[in-house]
């Protein structure tokens, strides 16, 4: 207690400085200078009760209830009633010091707390020294920092985070144009947590948090706020320039690859940077831009950082805009289907790969992987791919029997349980033979639901429809999936095609997928086949199947009727030449 005094008998003056006051008054800078490193729990209040200093310490454990302003009820609610209540209008009105019991945390014991009128106010200690149970103190503390931090990761959380970022935002005295908020996102951590399981996705965060405070420098604070969210605020600091430090930094830190269990994995970041004032001066218009300039980053091929312009937010602009139009594509007739033929070595049609085009009536053509993912997100697939799917069945109805149409289906159509009933209406009403359609797939849709996914592909099969994997090679390519489900194709994706010729590796591992393949009984078809040697090669490893440009690009249904004669010849020219060898 007798520190405690002391203390006491220290700051009754402080609060306000200057003479003319008959307390003691206290020397601003030394109050400043006790405030900050002092571990009691000391603030003061104006005469209205409205906070004006506190200590370091405390600001640490309460965050943001600690703001200049606030009301001594609001950092103190049990201060409002009851005995505590009458303790602090006595206090008030008597200007004797009395210590007065405080739930601070709802059905906790309560702490203890001395009141004592001040010059022009109120001061308040929770001293270390005052709390009669010293495990009430560190209980109190470890309450207040689980609300304020993140369990996984020990870093502080998003509540913290938003309260942080409208304390600098909303500090007038503040160097407010000297803020920067840093947004960061691991690429890929999505794929590690579903091939690889929580628990590795969990270590695969601590771990991140890690390398985040090890390039944090003074004044950063880092938060996780959300899954694989991560953002550091910096504050009064040399900006531009110290942000981008610590950008670079961040991106270089993740470069190594994270080893859990023995397993190397490479989970890059992109960080997005903006400035407040300048790119915000509320917190919701700030994390936007740092959003927006992470957005860029990741679109700029991720594993690097970005700062936030206004160019940014136009192409954002252009990109809702095209969502918008996106939706009234399919009324305008804007969408078609192009088709691009499977060739089974030496030149038989097998059938033709529908391919969905979206010819924008200002912009011209859109790829489908630009607006594909925003259809998934913006719920416009389940719709989209039904069309799909029953054009290119009328379609098929127009060529010989044999001949097989393949259509892509995107994973937000396996969401709405409905899938299976969308297929077997259109068979019904289009009639064709249900063996004529080969669904094609990606890992992505083994990877969300899997259970209820795996019984839709099962329900497909039974109809007598094909299913086939496509770009086999660029997921995580897991091999249980070949064991769970009887796939009839498996596409190798071009990635591992460009290179053939040349690359021993690419050969290596085209030659054990079509092993593989062939010994569980699946076909293999080879994507984006360019290069009469790169269909060589596949030929004489047995590929079952050739799929690309060499053999046919992607073409319109006027187009397709003119197909049928010439890359036949191409290919029995390309037979001549494999028996020459
Ligand atoms: P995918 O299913 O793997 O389709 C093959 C892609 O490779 C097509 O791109 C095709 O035009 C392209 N390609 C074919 N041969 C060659 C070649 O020799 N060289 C090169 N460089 N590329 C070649 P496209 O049409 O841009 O489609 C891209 C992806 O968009 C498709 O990849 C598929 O995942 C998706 N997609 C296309 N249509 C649909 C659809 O109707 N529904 C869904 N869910 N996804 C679709
Ligand atoms: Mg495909
Ligand atoms: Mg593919």
């Amino acid at each position: 207690m007798h520190r405690f005094w002391n203390l006491f008998g220290y700051l009754k003056g402080a609060g306000k400085s200057g003479a003319g006051h008959h307390e003691p008054s206290v020397n601003d800078s030394r109050l400043a200078n006790l405030l900050e490193n002092t571990a009691d729990l000391v603030s003061f209040y104006d005469g209205d009760l409205r906070l004006t200093q506190f200590a370091a310490r405390l600001g640490d454990i309460r965050g943001s209830a600690m703001v200049a302003g606030a009301s001594v009820w609001e950092i103190y609610p049990a201060l409002a009633d009851g005995e505590s209540r009458e303790a602090l209008d006595r206090v008030l009105r008597d200007g004797v010091p009395c210590t007065t019991a405080l739930h601070l945390v709802p059905n906790r014991k309560p702490l203890r707390a001395l009141l004592f009128r001040t010059s022009d106010g109120l001061g308040i200690i929770e001293s270390a020294d005052m709390h009669a149970k010293p495990v009430e103190e560190a209980e109190h503390v470890k309450l207040l920092h689980q609300a304020t931090h993140d369990v996984l990761t020990g870093l502080q959380n998003r509540r913290r985070f938003s309260e942080r970022l409208d304390e600098i935002l909303s500090d007038a005295n503040g160097p407010r144009e000297r803020s920067a908020l840093l947004q960061i996102d691991l690429d890929d951590f999505k794929s590690v947590n579903d091939t690889l399981g929580h628990g590795t996705g969990d270590t695969l965060l601590q771990l991140a948090a890690n390398r985040i405070r090890g390039v944090l420098q003074d004044g950063d604070s880092a938060y996780r706020y959300a899954g694989d969210e991560f953002a550091v605020i910096q504050y009064g600091k040399g900006q531009p320039g110290d942000a981008e430090w610590l950008a670079e930094a961040l991106v270089d830190a993740f470069k190594a690859p994270f080893i859990i269990n023995d397993i190397p994995l490479f989970v890059g970041a992109s960080v997005g940077i903006a400035f407040g004032p300048q790119h915000g001066t509320e917190s919701e218009e700030l994390m936007k831009a740092a959003d927006i300039a992470l957005y860029a980053a990741k679109r700029d091929g991720r594993g690097c950082f970005r700062t936030f312009n206004r160019s940014m937010m136009l192409l954002l602009e252009q990109r809702e805009n095209l969502r918008r139009s996106l939706r009234m594509a399919l009324e305008r007739d804007e969408l078609y289907l192009e088709y691009q033929p499977l060739i089974r070595p030496p030149a038989t049609i097998v059938g033709f790969e529908a391919l969905l085009r979206w010819n924008h009536p200002e912009i011209g053509l859109i790829p489908p992987n630009v607006f594909i993912p925003m259809a998934e997100t913006d719920g416009l697939m389940d719709e989209i791919g039904r069309w799909v799917l029953e054009q290119a069945c009328r379609q098929a109805m127009t060529w010989p029997s044999p001949l097989t149409i393949a259509v892509n289906l995107s994973p937000a159509q396996f969401l709405g349980g409905s899938l299976t009933d969308t297929v077997a209406q259109i068979i019904d009403s289009v009639g064709i033979r249900a063996d004529r359609i080969e669904l094609e797939i990606t890992e992505t849709v083994l990877l969300e639901q899997t259970v209820d996914n795996l019984d839709t592909l099962n329900t497909l099969n039974v109809l007598g429809i094909r299913i086939s994997l496509d770009d086999f090679g660029t997921h995580y390519s897991s091999l249980g999936y070949l064991k769970n489900f009887p796939f009839d194709t498996l596409k190798i994706d071009q990635y591992f095609i460009k290179d053939l010729v040349t690359d021993q590796k690419s050969q290596t591992i085209v030659r054990s997928i079509l092993s593989l393949a062939h010994g569980l009984g699946i076909s293999v078809t080879a994507e984006g086949v360019e290069t009469e040697g790169q269909a060589r090669w596949l030929i004489d490893e047995g590929c079952d199947c050739l799929q690309g440009n060499f053999l046919g690009a992607a073409m319109s249904v006027s187009a397709l009727r003119d197909y049928t004669v010439r890359p036949l010849q191409e290919v029995h020219d390309l037979e001549g030449q494999g028996r020459h060898k």
